[in-house]
């Protein structure tokens, strides 16, 4: 029998939006479901006192995939927001990430050669590291690990750096020029307007439902579309029953402070174990906002509990496992597919779901 929509997209996050986007322009009708009240997922922007607030926490695009570049631009245009965070320890504040002016901070050295020599002094060398504290050691050394990763590392994730894989601080560029440049990729911006305007844009035109719960209407929903695409918890998709992904999460307090700068910088990171959150935001900063007033965002992190959003997949073995197992139902499945950070349970950045929502789109079958 012929269904109402060719397809069920449940989350209004980047992947789902991409897809349902995508789809459209193949002639292709879409229902966008999402529990909450509003659109984007965890990308989701605000406007406060004319500021586009990041609710869920910094977005900085960022890729070295010209076509994905291009692909965001040609929805909304990105400026050239460059991510340059800075950490605060003990009364101190340093550049990150790891580069020549965090060396000259930390020890008062000014060549990329005596930076090499003083931390050739403090590493403990290991040709395979097996954890994160394993490794950070072997590259960066005890002071870096110590000031800058492991106070923050083990309150952002909740466990030790003994326990933790090495491709978490893998993230961070090590540099021998004073370049405080976040990331190593060629492109990177947000969006002009938010990210809220970059989710519209990509679903003008499709239906929305918000406030929709796919759990307390699965069949009757499912059974509107050809094909559901899920964007959710994978685990939840399969009533845990191989139990519990364990996620990460972060809650924000936001507030709105009566000053023209609060920091002077997007992001300062608290890499002191005893501060109780990881970073505070300053939102103006990502458009360069002039505003006369600013917003801030202290961004304090917690094991997920159900009434939390999840935000960062927990990849150790235990967890790596039973993704395994879940994951090999998901191949069984003909009239669902799964893609996003949460439904393939993977520490995507936002190119890499774009990148992962345009290669689904061209599977001829779904
Ligand atoms: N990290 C750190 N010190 C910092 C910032 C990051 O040790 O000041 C480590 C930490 O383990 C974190 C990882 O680097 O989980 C990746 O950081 P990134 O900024 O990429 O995380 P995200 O922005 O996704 O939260």
């Amino acid at each position: 029998m012929k269904k109402k929509y060719d397809y069920l997209i449940v989350g209004a996050g980047l992947y789902g939006c991409v897809f349902a986007h995508e789809m459209k322009k193949q002639g292709k009708t879409s229902l966008v479901i999402d529990k909450r009240e509003h659109l984007g997922g965890n990308v989701y922007t605000e406007k406060m006192e004319g500021i586009n607030v990041h609710m869920y926490g910094p977005h900085i695009f960022h890729t070295n995939d010209k076509s994905i570049w291009d692909y965001v631009n040609s929805i909304v245009p990105f400026n050239r927001f460059t991510n340059s965070p800075l950490a605060f320890y003990q009364g101190k504040m340093f550049n990150l990430p790891f580069n020549m002016n965090t060396y000259t901070q930390l020890w008062g050295i000014l060549t990329p050669e005596e930076a090499k020599v003083k931390i050739a002094t403090q590493i403990v060398p290991n040709a395979n590291p097996k954890n994160l504290e394993e490794y950070a050691l072997s590259a960066v050394g005890r002071d870096i690990y110590e000031v800058l990763i492991k106070g923050y590392t083990e309150k952002q994730w909740g466990r030790k750096c003994k326990d933790l894989p090495v491709s978490i601080i893998k993230r961070l560029p090590v540099r021998f020029t004073y370049d405080n440049n976040y990331y190593n990729d060629a492109y990177q911006g947000v969006p002009i307007g938010g990210y809220t305007l970059l989710i519209e844009r990509l679903l003008d035109g499709i239906e929305v439902k918000l406030n929709t719960d796919f759990f307390a209407d699965k069949e009757q929903l499912q059974n509107l579309a050809n094909h559901t695409i899920y964007t959710g918890k994978i685990d939840q998709f399969y009533d845990y029953k191989f139990g519990k992904l364990a996620y990460r999460s972060v809650t924000f307090e936001h507030l709105i402070v009566q000053k023209k700068s609060y920091q002077g910088n997007a992001l300062v990171n608290y890499t002191d174990i005893n501060v109780p959150y990881t970073r505070i935001i300053e939102h103006k900063h990502f458009e360069f906002g002039n505003q006369p007033n600013t917003v801030i965002s202290k961004e304090f992190p917690k094991e997920s509990a159900a009434t939390d959003e999840p935000h960062y997949p927990i990849g150790d073995a235990i967890n790596k496992t039973r993704f395994a197992q879940y994951k090999k139902l998901t191949q069984e499945e003909k009239t669902i597919s799964f893609g996003g950070r949460l439904a393939e349970y993977k520490y995507y950045d936002m190119h890499q779901v774009i990148a992962s929502a345009l290669s689904k789109c061209k599977i001829k079958e779904i």
